[in-house]
């Protein structure tokens, strides 16, 4: 699964990903990793020519939106979330989106594309392996 149109929802009844338009503060991004600019700059203009093509990952635990990696932020949401978060820090290489996420602040749109799965603490961690 995909998902294909903007906006699309899928799965929902299976419990499988679901495509969704979130705001992007709504996601939390605890990795740390430093983005490169000129992807950035690249999405960037790709973006604002054909759109978001491929939506971010991003993982629902608790109602709470994981996503992406991040270059500022990373450190308040470490020690926030604490030893869940600790572990997710660690393991979190499987969620794509930090480049396609830092084009989105950056052309100012307020929301973004996303794959959503559910998971818990406990699968997470597995799941991003
Ligand atoms: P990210 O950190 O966001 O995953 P990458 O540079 O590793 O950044 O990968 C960029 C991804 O963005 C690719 O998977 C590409 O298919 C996807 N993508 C989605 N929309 C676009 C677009 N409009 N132009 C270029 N790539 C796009």
């Amino acid at each position: 699964f995909t998902g294909s149109s903007p906006g699309s929802r899928s799965n929902s009844a299976t419990g499988g990903p679901v495509i969704v338009e979130l705001p992007l503060e709504k996601i939390k991004r605890p990795l740390i990793r430093t983005s490169d600019p000129k992807k950035v700059k690249e999405l960037m203009d790709s973006i604002q020519k054909i759109g978001l093509e491929v939506p971010v990952d991003v993982i629902e635990v608790d109602g709470v939106y994981y996503g992406t990696c991040s270059s500022e932020s990373s450190l308040k949401c470490y020690y926030t979330y604490s030893f869940f978060l600790f572990n997710f820090c660690f393991t979190c290489i499987g969620l794509s989106g930090c480049h396609r996420y830092e084009a989105h602040q950056r052309l100012g749109l307020l929301k973004i594309r996303c794959k959503v799965r559910h998971g818990t603490k406990e699968t997470l961690r597995h799941y991003l392996r």
